[in-house]
């Protein structure tokens, strides 16, 4: 089975600011290989890029061979190739499932044996940005039930204020490793007062000893999401955190995605499903797993202003899966 790509830049409809940076574009790469369809969405963070995505692509194109249907051992195969990869395997491993489910005529959450029933809704997310502006995309965002709010800059507490005036949504915040350890104790106890729900990954990634004096000194649940990237990631955190965030995009696709969430269950961690800057064919695929999920944070296709795909509906702020085979996902007409 022949193994193809395709890079794509996604152009974004806001500059999109978390606290170490800021997009205005993400160039992504679609896989295909036979009927099915995957993305890779690299992350720089991770030291990843579309250029390291195509590198492993091509080292990997020979592996792919022409019965595909016993995806546990082919994406093992694949996992033999040295070197951290996730994004560029997660594009193998979605476009996998999208052809296995097209063969055997089923959904992709089917052939897991999921339910596809998407009842927890999704965050909208807002970068970073000046407090008028946080406040004008709040607005816009209406529809949504819960906002995350990226912070990790000096006007933290002045955004979420300034989002707070205008809305009563649920606010959750990600300050994306962005804070020091006294930094952190004071915000987040303001962030309760606020009314905030929830905080996702406020230390630095490696910051263990920092977590345990969160626990001792703050109460809001802490979501932890740049550390933890496949299940082997998971058990050192335990008692660290009440969730995690798992991503396809981090564990190397659906697969090992839905590992984690059965290891992280059976750990009493809660599930937060998120994503990078993915195309609508990204979130889909995450969507089949939505079902497992405490917190859904499947967004970023709205944030695009050219989604060369069509997948997941959205309807009155929950993701709704079609019960086409495979992913349910084509190319924008
Ligand atoms: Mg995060």
């Amino acid at each position: 089975m022949k193994l193809t790509w395709e890079v794509i830049e996604l152009k974004l409809k806001d500059t999109f600011r978390i606290s170490r940076g800021e997009l205005d574009s993400k160039t992504i790469v679609v896989a295909r290989i036979g009927e099915g369809i995957g993305e890779a969405s690299p992350s720089s963070f991770y030291g990843e890029s579309w250029e390291t995505v195509l590198k492993y692509l091509a080292k990997v194109k020979d592996s792919i061979r022409e019965d595909t249907s016993q995806l546990e051992e082919v994406l093992e195969r694949l996992d033999e190739n040295q070197g951290f990869n996730q994004a560029a395997k997660a594009a193998i491993d979605i476009a996998l499932h999208d052809l296995q489910g097209k063969r055997l005529g089923l959904p992709v959450y089917k052939l897991l044996g999921l339910s596809g029933e998407l009842k927890v809704p999704i965050s909208h997310t807002l970068g970073i940005d000046s407090l008028d502006k946080m406040q004008e995309k709040a607005k816009r965002a209406s529809d949504f039930k819960i906002l995350k709010v990226k912070l990790g800059v000096p006007s933290d507490l002045e955004m979420v204020r300034a989002v707070r005036q205008v809305t009563d949504q649920i606010i959750r915040v990600d300050a994306n490793a962005g804070w020091g350890r006294e930094e952190a104790i004071q915000k987040i106890n303001q962030l309760e007062d606020l009314g905030v729900e929830l905080v996702e990954q406020p230390l630095k990634p490696e910051d263990k000893e920092g977590l345990k004096e969160l626990r001792k000194n703050t109460y809001l649940p802490i979501i932890l999401d740049e550390p933890i990237c496949t299940s082997e990631d998971i058990p050192q955190w335990i008692g660290l955190c009440e969730g995690i965030n798992i991503k396809l995009m981090k564990s190397g696709g659906i697969r090992e995605g839905l590992k984690m969430i059965r290891l992280a269950k059976s750990l009493g961690m809660k599930i937060m499903l998120g994503c990078m800057i993915e195309s609508s064919l990204g979130i889909t695929a995450a969507a089949q797993l939505a079902s497992e999920a405490d917190y859904l944070d499947l967004d970023s296709h709205l944030l695009i202003e050219n989604d060369p795909f069509v997948g997941v509906a959205l309807k009155n702020g929950s993701l709704v899966l079609n019960e086409s085979p495979g992913l349910g996902v084509s190319v924008r007409p």
